[in-house]
């Protein structure tokens, strides 16, 4: 499944200030099941498990997840057993309403329930060696997908041309993806990253990961926190929509794009500036809530 490539830049089609022009990197269309970012970074993590001779995939999600969703469509495709372990106990028996969750136990996965409070230590040493004991031996995905691996994938984001743009922005959550944006992109760009959440921290997990230093955050749109959004947001997705034919989503491109929009407005961009922006994907769901 890791062959197909129908990525394209789109010119984003709004009247913009100052001959600045913004350029989609539709990433979203590059799998009808496992958009975007989540493709990049599930690739070498399943082609190294395989090439390890593990049958099963063991992540973590939250019950929205579409890291969750991805690695379940992806372990479907490529004949590997998935295990996903999903944050709140009070799930386990009360999912049929989350389409998600339905979505990936039919393509299979296994999922598992913890507490939220088990949850936030589920890279310690006996809860993956309790986990072990229950499903067998595993190749471990951590929450958000983000590892060497993964950044090996986010790396293959940027192609040769790109190098025309004078700035490249994409929306942030671990940070594995911007990571490997800037350690794909020249000297000459600057990177910058949305948080969807209100993060700082962000700046030092990209940095374990990122080889140059060309980038930088833009703090100001996370609106509240993760998966958090207003009307505002959603009206300004669907009259975008309507005016360009791309769709963004509300949880992290939509954040960005409006962040995107309001910085060219505030002049943080050069005059003539040539602006990539990155469209991770993350659609699934969205056609009915947005509205359009
Ligand atoms: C997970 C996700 C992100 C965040 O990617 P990171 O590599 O964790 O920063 C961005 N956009 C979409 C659509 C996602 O699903």
């Amino acid at each position: 499944m890791f062959e197909s490539e129908n990525v394209y830049n789109e010119q984003l089609k709004v009247e913009l200030p100052r001959g600045i022009t913004i350029f989609v990197k539709r990433e979203d269309l590059l799998h009808e099941e496992v958009s975007g970012n989540k493709f990049r970074k599930l690739k070498y993590n399943i082609l190294k498990a395989q090439e390890l001779g593990y049958s099963k995939l063991l992540t973590f999600g939250g019950a929205y997840s579409n890291h969750i969703a991805a690695t379940a469509a992806a372990g479907r495709i490529c004949g590997v057993e998935t295990i996903g372990i999903i944050r709140g106990e009070e799930l386990e028996n009360n999912y049929t309403g989350n389409p998600t969750l339905t979505k990936a136990v039919e393509d299979g996965m296994t999922l598992g329930f913890m507490t939220r409070t088990e949850y936030r230590s589920k890279g310690e040493v006996e809860i993956i060696d309790r986990l072990k004991a229950r499903y067998g031996d595993f190749y471990l995905v951590p929450e958000g997908g983000t590892n060497a691996e993964a950044i090996k994938g986010t790396e293959e984001i940027l192609k040769e041309g790109d190098e025309a743009f004078d700035y490249i922005c994409t929306a942030v959550g671990t940070g594995g993806t911007i990571a490997g944006i800037i350690n794909s992109s020249h000297q000459n760009q600057t990177i910058l990253g949305f948080p969807a959440l209100k993060g700082s921290f962000l700046y030092e997990d990209i940095r374990k990961f990122a080889t140059n230093d060309n980038w930088d955050l833009v703090l100001d749109y996370h609106f509240g926190g993760y998966a958090k959004y207003n009307e505002e947001l959603l009206s300004f997705l669907r009259e975008l929509y309507r005016l360009t034919g791309v769709l963004f989503d509300p949880i992290y491109n939509g954040k960005m794009i409006y962040g995107v929009l309001e910085e060219i407005k505030k002049g943080r961009f050069k005059d003539n500036s040539k602006i990539l922006v990155i469209h991770t994907g993350g659609l699934q769901g969205w056609n009915e809530k947005i509205n359009i």
